[in-house]
């Protein structure tokens, strides 16, 4: 088993040791939420100190924020969001002139029929496309795609906004800064929360100048200690100092994180003619498989985010997102609207889609966990920016409260606190709606949607079950999954092809399987290594080991599906010598599929998998995701 640096190694060196009130984990949504609300009420109008630092007397609180990406802003996602919370933090929001903003003018859901006949569709989902095809005619059907009469009310983001997440990172990142009560380090990735018993005492942040395997190489420095009192913990669904909490406090009886998905997207500009105006919100499924669900969001000056998500639920064992999203673009539907376009930028991420049920403890002594990792995201309404961007403000108001009071950051003050506002919220409330509604894509795509429109017209009452497993206990042998499509002759044969030439097995097996090739253009339909390359998007610095670990190789040698090649996003994990992956820093976008998509579970725990997803530099530099 693979492991970074024994501190034995470095005990010659020393580590450095700061002191703050406050450190942060993470600049997204749910860290800038709780770092806008926090950093207007520091300091009084007088500029005096509304509250006094415990390590800094006579100042206010020492307020650090560690961000992992090279810049602020360098997250992926859609964004349409109903910005219900954003607007209580900023009420000018709209008229705040965020570039890539626009408010929300049309939403439409559509079910995309396959024009090819190569997705793998049930035999309930074929009649049902024979029967829409049938009596098109007195239908909304245009371009092989059915037009819902209407947006379900949980999915409408009625007066919402659309954002690109980048970009308004950015500006809310510059909002935080001008109040000069908090900083936040870009760059700067956290290896650990510090944890003393059960108190967590602050965060060490990762060690430079190590090699690949974590080992001190030339100008080794080991990561700085910040102790504090309050360390919060807003790093996402797959954040390495959220995964570490889980594994030493556990999670409440009942929850699990089982439920992903990756959300893959591209940021286009539209021909100069387009016909698609600003605000515009598209919903799609059916297509390109019926398990992968789609959107396209208009903002201003012809620029569109559009993307798809593909889940863990879709038992395939070479779920690719990059192809498949090519084949989305190009279904007539959208093409008619995306041709003649340009790529300006594209990124993937993991979602965490358990929601409520994959609620970790959200307190203990000295910690808070806000935002994603703590299950705020809601797959029925589709939204997760405004719920973690809540969670983050009302953690904020909470720890006013109590350095008010002088109260110590005690688990059981920030359940008085933190956790009662977020129970009495909007967010906890719709959480609860949401929990079991998409539980019948378990048992099947159609289940799902029935499941869904029953969560829907009840108010979540009644749904479909369906238990959901670990990924990698749905995850079936590729020979099963093609059964009667490709043979187990072919397919080892096609594996023997793309072992020799170090490649994944997903793009032939899908052409065998049917799918046209896609007609590369060089400006929207670009090969995967050309979006890698595009503008160097995606950065490695050097002197940091590797974050993707396969811990152990032996699991990796018997390994059939190796869906962990199949899946990654930017084509840094390839097939390596004996069965065991290679890892390549350098093509890594940091989306963390991988720490979900592997075939095997951990020996000595069924609910973690083979690969270790850990803190690291780098990955996607764009903010215009
Ligand atoms: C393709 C896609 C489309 C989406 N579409 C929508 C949509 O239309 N509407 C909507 O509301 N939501 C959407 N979402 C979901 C939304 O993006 C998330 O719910 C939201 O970003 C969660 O915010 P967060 O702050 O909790 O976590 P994140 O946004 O994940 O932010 C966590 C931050 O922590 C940083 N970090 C992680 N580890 C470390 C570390 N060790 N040290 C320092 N920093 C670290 C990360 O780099 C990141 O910046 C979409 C997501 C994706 C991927
Ligand atoms: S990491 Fe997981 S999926 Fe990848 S080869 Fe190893 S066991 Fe298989
Ligand atoms: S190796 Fe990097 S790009 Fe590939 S799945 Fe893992 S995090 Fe994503």
């Amino acid at each position: 088993m693979n492991s970074a640096a024994p501190e034995s190694l470095i005990a010659a060196i020393e580590r450095q040791r700061m002191d703050a009130d406050i450190v942060c984990v993470g600049f997204g949504p749910a860290t800038a939420g709780f770092l806008a609300t926090l950093s207007k009420q520091l300091v009084n109008a007088d500029g005096l100190p509304a509250v006094e630092s415990a390590v800094m007397p006579g100042m206010p609180p020492q307020v650090l924020c560690y961000e992992r990406a090279d810049d602020l802003g360098f997250g992926v996602s859609g964004v349409v969001t109903r910005a219900r919370a954003l607007r209580a933090s900023f009420p000018e929001i709209e008229k705040a002139g965020i570039p890539m903003a626009a408010t929300v003018s049309e939403e439409r859901v559509l079910y995309l029929l396959d024009p090819h006949g190569a997705s793998r569709r049930s035999p309930i989902l074929h009649l049902a496309d024979k029967f829409i095809r049938a009596f098109k005619f007195a239908l909304p059907f245009e371009h092989d795609a059915l037009k819902l009469p209407w947006t379900p009310s949980f999915l409408h983001k009625r007066d919402g906004m659309v954002l690109s997440i980048g970009q308004f990172m950015q500006w809310a990142g510059a909002q935080v800064q001008s109040t000069g009560t908090v900083q936040i380090w870009p760059g700067t990735p956290v290896a650990q929360a510090l944890i003393e018993g059960d108190k967590v005492v602050g965060v060490r942040l990762l060690d430079q100048g190590e090699d690949r395997k974590g080992q001190p190489a030339d100008g080794f420095t080991p990561g700085m200690d910040i102790h504090a009192a309050l360390t919060v913990i807003g790093d996402g669904p797959i954040g390495p100092v959220g995964q570490q909490l889980d594994a030493h406090f556990g999670i409440p009886e009942g929850h699990h994180k089982r439920d992903w998905a990756v959300g893959m997207k591209f940021v286009v500009d539209l021909r100069e003619n387009t016909s698609l105006k600003p605000g515009t919100v598209l919903h799609t499924f059916g297509y390109p498989e019926p398990e992968i669900f789609g959107f396209l969001y208009v903002h201003p000056d012809r620029v569109a985010s559009l993307g798809i998500f593909v889940p863990s639920w879709f038992d395939s064992p070479a779920r690719t997102a990059y192809r498949y999203l090519q084949h989305w673009m190009l279904h007539p539907y959208l093409w008619c609207h995306l041709e003649g376009g340009k790529l300006r930028s594209w990124g993937a991420k993991t979602l965490g889609e358990s929601g409520r049920r994959g609620e970790p403890h959200l307190v203990g002594d000295g910690y808070a966990r806000i935002g994603e990792g703590s299950g705020t995201t809601n797959v029925f309404t589709g939204s997760g920016v405004d719920e973690a961007w809540a969670t983050g403000a009302q953690l904020a108001e909470a720890v006013l409260e109590l350095l008010k009071a002088k109260k110590p950051f005690t688990k059981e003050n920030l359940e008085a606190t933190y956790v009662q506002r977020r129970r009495a919220s909007w967010v906890d409330q719709e959480s609860i709606v949401a929990e079991k509604s998409r539980d019948g894509f378990q048992k099947g795509v159609v289940r799902g949607m029935v499941g869904l429109a029953l969560a829907g017209l009840t108010g979540g009452r009644f749904t479909l079950n369906g238990d959901p497993a670990p990924p990698w206990k749905r995850i079936p042998r590729l020979e099963e999954y093609y059964r009667g499509r490709i043979s187990p002759k072919e397919i080892a044969k096609l594996r023997h092809e793309c072992t020799a030439k170090s490649v994944s097995l997903h793009g032939a097996l899908m052409d065998k399987a049917g799918w046209p090739a896609i007609p590369f253009d060089g400006r929207l339909l670009v090969s995967h290594q050309d979006a890698l390359l595009m503008g160097g998007k995606v950065q490695a610095p050097a002197g940091y080991a590797d974050h993707v670990v396969f811990l152990y190789p032996e699991l990796c040698e018997k390994c059939g599906t190796k869906i962990c090649i199949e899946m990654c996003s930017g084509q840094a994990i390839t097939p390596g010598e004996g069965g065991v992956p290679t890892f390549d820093r350098e093509k890594c976008v940091h989306c963390g599929a991988c720490l979900w998509n592997c075939a095997h579970s951990l020996p000595y725990d069924p609910e973690r998998a083979n690969i270790a997803f850990r803190a690291g530099t780098g990955g996607l530099h764009s903010a215009e995701n």
